[in-house]
């Protein structure tokens, strides 16, 4: 298949009747939920109601278990566990690095796993969650970009990696108390497997879900959508769902990024760039992060980094360099620390804020770019990958 063929979301995402048959309440909108329960006979006027009530119930309680929603009655909740489910992915294993990073592999329908990583840091916690199993596109330096697409997420699967990251971190406030501490998980970021773009309505309703006011209540500038750059779906992004932005740029002529992003053969640095300027929401405060892996003598001279600064020139911009993950077979190296930190030097004299982002929970396998589900592991050959990078 080309590589940057678009897909067709609606054909890799399974129904959302769940494995047993019976629809899954979870990662339902507000308004599919209201229709769903009109549909078992729910009266309208009070399906409104309902709804605040089960949403209450699922995404500020924790609650799974029909019986525990003791503010519907008796023969309403049986009528509920009849119908429907509320299921979250089963969580297969759980990994705790020495930095206090966890990873999970949950599994989804059809078998499938897919990784969580939770990022405790002193003052919140960020949860990098998966949008598809594996990923159309094949960036090079990418160990998901190795695994072919199997499937998309559903919306009740990605809004369920926040569920049981909650589980895990024990952050459901206890029945009949409210808590206003500090929140565990605290941030979103979509930077696990998969590219969320080319699974937009689904990241959209579980992204609607994590932000409602009655619920998970997380800011829509708590949570960013990582993209390669799916230029005609960022001003959607900016419509429908109104996060925070990160652009995997990592180079800064075409002919580099073609080979590490091979979308930008479809969308090249110019498209790509007008479509950030075009990015309505974006102001000083809500600036767009640039992520670039620094790839040791590929992308990492400072003319790279001069010509970064012209090329964003205008845009309110964060730049984020991330030291390459290694991974088994990977086609580069890591670029040294001096090289790192004369880039960023560059970058930070040009007044922008340029954090160098520490691997984290690199012991498990956790840190950006190396998750890669057991399971789907070992569809491409080493000679595969360096055939497509030329390497
Ligand atoms: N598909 C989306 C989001 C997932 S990748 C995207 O590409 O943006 C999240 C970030 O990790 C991206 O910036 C990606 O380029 C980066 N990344 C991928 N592999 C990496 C690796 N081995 N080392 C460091 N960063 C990596
Ligand atoms: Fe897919 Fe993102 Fe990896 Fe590229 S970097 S292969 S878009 S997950």
């Amino acid at each position: 298949m080309d590589p940057v063929a678009p897909i067709i979301p609606d054909m890799l995402t399974v129904p959302r009747k769940a494995v047993d048959g019976l629809p899954n309440l979870v990662g339902m909108s507000r308004e599919a939920m209201r229709d769903a329960l009109i549909g078992v006979g729910t009266a309208e006027k009070q399906a409104k109601m309902r709804v605040g009530q089960i949403w209450q119930w699922i995404y500020h309680w924790g609650v799974r278990d029909f019986d525990q929603m003791t503010n519907l009655s008796k023969d309403y909740r049986a009528m509920l566990k009849e119908q429907f489910v509320v299921a979250v992915p089963e969580v297969v294993t759980r990994q705790v690095s020495d930095d206090g990073t966890r990873k999970y592999l949950v599994r989804i329908a059809g078998g499938h796993e897919v990784e969580v990583v939770y990022i405790p840091e002193t003052d919140r916690g960020t949860l990098c969650i998966s949008s598809q199993v594996g990923c159309t596109l094949t960036c090079s330096f990418c160990h998901t970009g190795t695994q072919k697409l199997v499937r998309n997420l559903t919306s009740a699967e990605i809004i369920g990696q926040v569920l049981v990251a909650r589980d895990d971190l024990g952050e459901w406030p206890e029945h009949g108390t409210r808590t206003d501490g500090p929140r565990l998980l605290s941030n979103i970021v979509l930077m696990g497997m998969g590219e969320p773009l080319y699974n937009f309505e689904n990241v959209r309703d579980a992204m609607k879900i994590a932000m409602d006011p009655d619920g998970i209540q997380l800011s829509r500038r708590r949570i960013t959508l990582s993209t390669s750059g799916v230029v005609p779906e960022i001003a959607r992004t900016a419509q429908e769902i109104g996060c925070q932005l990160a652009i995997s740029f990592h180079a800064t002529t075409d002919e580099v990024r073609d080979k590490l992003v091979p979308i930008n053969k479809r969308w090249p640095i110019a498209d790509l760039l007008d479509a950030l300027r075009a990015y309505p929401k974006v102001s000083n405060s809500e600036r767009i992060t640039f992520e670039y892996v620094m790839l040791d003598g590929v992308n990492d001279s400072d003319a790279d980094a001069h010509r970064l600064m012209k090329l964003i020139d205008g845009i309110p911009a964060k730049i984020n360099l991330i030291p390459f993950n290694e991974w088994p077979g990977a086609p580069y190296k890591r670029s040294s620390n001096n090289r790192i930190r004369a880039f960023a030097d560059i970058v930070h004299k040009a007044g922008y804020s340029s954090p160098v982002r520490k691997p984290r929970g690199e012991d498990i396998m956790a840190a950006c770019g190396q998750l890669k589900s057991e399971t789907e592991r070992g569809r491409k050959s080493r000679a595969q990958i360096k055939a497509e990078t030329g390497t």
